[in-house]
């Protein structure tokens, strides 16, 4: 069974996210949507929001869970069997820092995972949440880059 984790903070999920998704849902026999908890991190929405933002938007996919986690995403995958970490790439910045973890990652794991890329669609690379949340902190219309279950 190919199992992959697809982690991030989702604060919130945008349609960015969710080409991501769609796209790697036919990949895979299981894929864990995983929110990484860090509770130094002050995020807009709580986990609770988060989660059914995301489990809203994927309800349509039967292989997708939502999920979250504190601490090591390496130490999250291996517990729940995972071979791969799903991650979406938009530019040139996200690929060097992606490399670094990636490589990172399968050191910590002694090579049990891979990362697997998928280059966001044309048309949502500018996309993302911190973007989205200074939207919706100045009353702008933020409803564009999100899934429609998405709402403030
Ligand atoms: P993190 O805090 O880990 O960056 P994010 O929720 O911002 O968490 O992103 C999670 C994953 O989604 C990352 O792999 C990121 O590159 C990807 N991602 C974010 N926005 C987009 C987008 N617009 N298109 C494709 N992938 C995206």
């Amino acid at each position: 069974m190919k199992i992959a984790v697809f982690p991030g903070s989702f604060d919130p999920i945008t349609l960015g996210h969710f080409d991501i998704i769609e796209r790697a849902v036919p990949l895979f026999d299981k894929l864990i949507i995983a929110i990484g908890q860090n509770s130094q991190k002050k995020y807009m929405f709580p986990l609770e929001k988060r989660i059914e933002f995301i489990r809203k938007a994927t309800e349509q996919f039967h292989n997708v869970e939502v999920d979250f986690f504190e601490g090591l995403t390496v130490d999250y995958c291996l517990e729940k069997e995972a071979q791969f970490i799903l991650r979406g790439l938009r530019n040139p910045a996200d690929f060097e820092f992606e490399k670094a973890i990636a490589h990172t990652n399968r050191t910590l794991a002694h090579k049990k995972l891979e990362t697997v890329f998928l280059l966001t669609s044309s048309g949502k690379s500018f996309i993302s949440s911190s973007i989205v949340r200074e939207i919706i902190t100045h009353g702008g219309e933020y409803e564009l880059l999100v899934p429609d279950v998405v709402r403030v």
